[in-house]
């Protein structure tokens, strides 16, 4: 196979891969999970039997043993054509995917300060293809670099100037290569340029983010300074009062315990009690269990004000897109979510709600609804592989 396009996902204990041809057809995908632990795996989608990973493997030898696989079945050359890595905080330095030489990888280092979780790992990920694969063309691909087109007003919070000044204390915004399909997507089905496109891109997974996106380029978003602001998540809170801080270390929890409970113990999970999982939230409450019902009212809630939050940020709205695991099957989100939106002329048509979206366009609106509302599934994999592809410059097929 050639000319081939590896897509690297470094998580903090895992690694996803994909493979693309040069049409940006998907070959194949993969993922290594538990990372560092005793029992680490790894999968090939599609094939039944695991991959074979040593006790305590790490991502490089995650990532041989997934790339040896693919080998194996004739998917991959020797080496691919090019490499797409996701990585998460381009901080102000990347308003666009980058080749990857010595200078990107410093300036990535820098970054890590924005987000220690992340960038070490999305790193150590370069690491291992660069020792696997020297000399392929490289490229970095930023959560964050698409959201670098929001006007300063909508970047700053009202702290000093000089946090901003000094640290780079500012909103940044993640989940930007799924924003910028959902434009790219929104278009197509909309027979627009992109560059006449506007829409509120709503991006419902465990991760939860917002952002509207004027004439193809984002002008304001949810996510902050890190991923923890703005709508109700699976394990994150989003939006509090910043007093919560403040309160709680007066009742003696320590800055670490307060991270860990907005993290990792609040949003659906801290509500509900019981799950971060939305689907399962949705049987409970159809079972009569109140905190579950209660978890799902304040995340349609949180996601309603701010769909009309992005409405300020917009002279015009061509679609509301929704989009994620959440976002793409949970029709009773999206009419929930509707249903406090009258006032702006949003109403929706559950058949097509309730199959998903037309089989055409991803339509779920009604033929009153003052705004299209499209269900577009979201492909940031493919978003990667074509930055890398673009970024590794011509003629790599040859
Ligand atoms: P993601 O992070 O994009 O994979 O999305 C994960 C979230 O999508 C989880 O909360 C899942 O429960 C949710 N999800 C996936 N399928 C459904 C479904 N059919 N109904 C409701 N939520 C779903």
């Amino acid at each position: 196979m050639d000319g081939t396009i590896l897509v690297i996902n470094c998580g903090s204990s895992s690694l996803k891969i994909a493979l693309f041809d040069q049409q940006l057809n998907k070959l194949a995908s993969g993922l290594a999970e538990r990372l560092g632990k005793d029992d680490a795996f790894a999968t090939l989608q599609g094939r039944q039997e695991p991959v074979r990973l040593p006790a305590g493997a790490g991502h490089k030898e995650a990532l041989n043993a997934l790339t040896s696989a693919l080998q194996g079945c004739g998917l991959l050359d020797d080496v691919p054509a090019a490499i797409g890595h996701r990585v998460v905080h381009g901080g102000e330095t990347f308003r666009k995917a980058a080749l990857i030489n010595d200078n990107v990888l410093a300036a990535i280092k820098d970054c890590a300060d924005l987000a220690p979780l992340h960038n070490p790992v999305n790193l150590a990920g370069i690491e291992a293809t660069t020792a696997l694969f020297p000399g392929v063309p490289q490229a970095a691909v930023f959560d964050t670099a698409f959201h670098q087109t929001l006007p300063r007003k909508a970047y700053l919070y009202a702290v000093p100037l000089q946090l901003y000044r000094d640290w780079g204390v500012r909103r940044y915004g993640f989940h930007g290569t799924s924003h910028q399909f959902m434009v790219n997507e929104s278009a197509r089905i909309l027979g627009k340029t992109q560059a006449t496109t506007s829409i509120i891109s709503a991006h419902l997974g465990n991760g939860c983010s917002i952002t509207a996106i004027r004439d193809g380029i984002s002008v304001d978003t949810s996510m902050g300074l890190t991923p923890l602001e703005g709508l109700v998540m699976g394990t994150r809170s989003g939006d509090v009062d910043p007093g919560l801080f403040d309160f709680l270390s007066v009742k003696g929890m320590a800055s670490q315990e307060v991270h860990r409970l907005l993290n990792n113990d609040s949003g659906l999970l801290g509500l509900s009690g019981q799950t971060n999982d939305m689907r399962t939230l949705c049987e409970l409450a159809d079972h009569g269990h109140e905190p579950s019902q209660t978890a799902i009212d304040v995340f349609c809630f949180r996601l309603a004000r701010y769909i009309g939050a992005m409405m300020a940020s917009l002279t015009q709205l061509d679609a509301l897109v929704f989009t994620g695991g959440i976002g793409e099957n949970s029709s009773l989100v999206r009419r929930k979510t509707l249903a406090h939106l009258t006032l702006f002329g949003f109403t929706i048509d559950d058949e097509l709600n309730d199959q998903h979206g037309s089989i055409s366009d991803g339509q779920i609106e009604g033929a009153d609804s003052q705004f299209r509302v499209l269900v577009i599934p979201t492909n940031e994999e493919l978003v990667i592989a074509r930055e890398a592809l673009a970024a590794a410059g011509p003629g790599i097929a040859d």
